[in-house]
Formats: structure tokens, sequence, C-alpha cells
């Protein structure tokens, strides 16, 4: 049982929903855009949210201009069954098991506090915009540029959208996750990748406290003048820091897991040829 009352409120339009945060907000009231609710009741029901209203953003509708456009209010278990993007749908099939799938949604696991948000992968390879409202409008930005360890939004925004060009989203890809044991939970290490004009892009979640995709890292893994160990070492020393180091596994156990898996990735987009 969550041990406090809110208000849920359930918008049809981006307009009333901005609107309303503002209202509730001006009224002294702390406020929560609410995508599949998981996270907001766990945290709640361990008193490590509190919120007098939640904006439920199911409602609101999406706009289509011709690009793939993902509802945030999707759950990932819609997009696993819709299946419009296969390197997304991979990764929304690995989060969590498929009861909490049916709730979670694609913004919520974007958006929330636990921080593997596997379903960015994807999104950061494909480079996808992120179409955001709040108080001062809708605006379209590329995710990458606002993604710095995690979506950096403004008092009072919400993802109401994600776009991503309709050919990038068939090209071939890789996607692994490895746990510390079984089928279901927290990544040790999980890669989403995708191969454009030749060039390997790489992102990762479960090495550092926040998901990641690097330029460096990159550059490393598609130089093809070395041989495939040394440019995999050589990605793997550039990682941001700090690499995890925890009950799930520690730093040493996820880089060796990491690098096996970067090698099979160069292997099935046939860049591993000289392994
Ligand atoms: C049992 C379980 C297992 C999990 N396993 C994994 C896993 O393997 N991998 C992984 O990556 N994650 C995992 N998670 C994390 C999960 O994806 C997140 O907790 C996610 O936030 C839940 O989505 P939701 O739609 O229910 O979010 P909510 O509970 O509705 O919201 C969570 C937070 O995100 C904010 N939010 C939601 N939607 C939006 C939006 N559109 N715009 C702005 N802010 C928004 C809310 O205000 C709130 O602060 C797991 C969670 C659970 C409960």
């Amino acid at each position: 049982m969550v041990p406090f009352d809110f208000a849920y409120y359930r918008p049809q339009s981006i307009a009333e929903a901005t609107a309303l945060f503002a209202a509730l907000e001006r009224d002294g009231k702390r406020t929560l855009y609410y995508g599949g609710g998981t996270e907001i009741i766990t945290l709640s029901r361990l008193n490590l949210v509190r919120t007098a209203a939640v904006i439920d953003i199911k409602s609101i509708p999406d706009v289509d201009n011709g690009s793939l456009v993902l509802g945030a209010a999707l759950s990932l278990g819609e997009l696993e069954e819709a299946n419009p993007f296969p390197l997304l749908t991979k990764a929304a099939r690995e989060v969590a098991d498929r009861t909490a799938r049916n709730q979670i949604t694609l913004g919520g696991n974007i958006c929330g506090q636990i921080f593997y948000r596997e379903t960015a992968l994807p999104l950061f390879v494909a480079e996808a915009d992120v179409i955001i409202a709040g108080p001062y409008g809708i605006r379209q930005c590329r995710f990458l540029d606002l993604f710095h360890q995690q979506l950096q939004l403004g008092r009072g925004e919400f993802v109401v959208q994600f776009k991503v060009d309709r050919a990038t989203a068939t090209l071939p890809h890789f996607h692994r996750k490895r746990r510390k044991q079984g089928e279901v939970g927290y990544p040790l290490v999980t890669i989403a990748a995708l191969k454009k004009d030749g060039t390997v892009r790489v992102a990762l979640s479960g090495i550092c406290p926040f998901p990641f995709r690097s330029a460096d890292v990159e550059a490393h893994l598609n130089d093809r003048n070395r041989p495939v160990g040394e440019r995999i070492q050589a990605a793997v020393d550039a990682f941001p820091r700090p690499i995890l180091h925890d009950i799930e596994g520690s730093a040493d156990y996820r880089l060796f897991v990491v690098a096996q898996l970067l090698e099979d990735m160069l292997r099935e987009l046939g860049d591993g040829e000289t392994v």
C-alpha cells in the first residue's frame, strides 16, 4: 500500500498536461508525470518517493510526421508486440519480466531513477530525436544531446515521444545482455549496436552508473588498421568512469565480460575479420 494520498489526473492533450503541472506546483503540490507507475508505486511504498499528485500521460495522442514515432507512454510489452524497431524490441524484451513490461513505459524506463535505462541504448545508436513538452511549449532535440548520464529535463517537462529514422530502424544490429545469473534482472553488461555506412555505433548499460555512447570508444572499435584485440582493449580503456563495482559484479569482471561481448559484436556485424 502507498502510505499517503495523492491526486490522479489523466489529461487528453499536451497543453492540458503542462497547464495542470504548472497549476499544481503553484498550489505547492509536488507533482510527478506518470508512465506505467511501477517505479513511482514501488518507491512510494519504500518511502523513497512522495508526491501530492500524478499526471498520467497515457491518453496523450502521438503526432506523426513521417518518422517512426514511439510514444513515451507505450508500454515495453506493446513495443515488443508491434516491433517497429527490432533493436529496441530486443532491448525492451530484456527489461524486468513480462508482467512488469506490460506496465513499464518507454518514457518511464528512460526517465526513472533506476539508472540502467536500457531502452535508451537503441535510441542512442539510432540517433533518435526526443520531443519534450513543458511550461514553455514543445521542443524537439537530438536525444543524445540532451542525455548527460540522464535525460536533462526542465521543471514541469515530460517526454512525449521519440522519433527514429525509418531506414535506420532496419539496419543490421547486435544486442546482448549479460546478468549475474538467470533470465531476469539488472545487467552486468548490456550492449546495443548497429552498423551504418560501414561504421559500428555502440551503446552500453551496466558498465557505469549511467548508460552511455562514446565517440572515443567507437573510434577505437572502428579503427581497422589494428587487430581486433587491440581495438577492444583501447575501447575499454576509453570507457567513462567509474566502472560499477557492486553486488552484481566487480569492475574487473564487468570489463572481462564486456570485452567478450564486444568481440562477439564485431564478429556478428562483419567487422571481426582479423580476430
Ligand atoms: C521489477 C523491476 C525490474 C526492472 N528491471 C529493469 C531492467 O532490467 N532494466 C532497466 O533498464 N530497468 C529496469 N527497471 C526499471 C524500470 O524500467 C523503471 O523503474 C521505470 O521507471 C518504470 O517505468 P514506469 O513507466 O512504470 O515509470 P513511472 O513509475 O511511471 O515513473 C518513473 C519516473 O519516471 C518519470 N516519468 C515517467 N514517464 C515519464 C515521461 N514520459 N517523461 C518524463 N518523466 C517521466 C516519473 O515522473 C517518475 O519520476 C525495473 C523496474 C522494476 C520495478
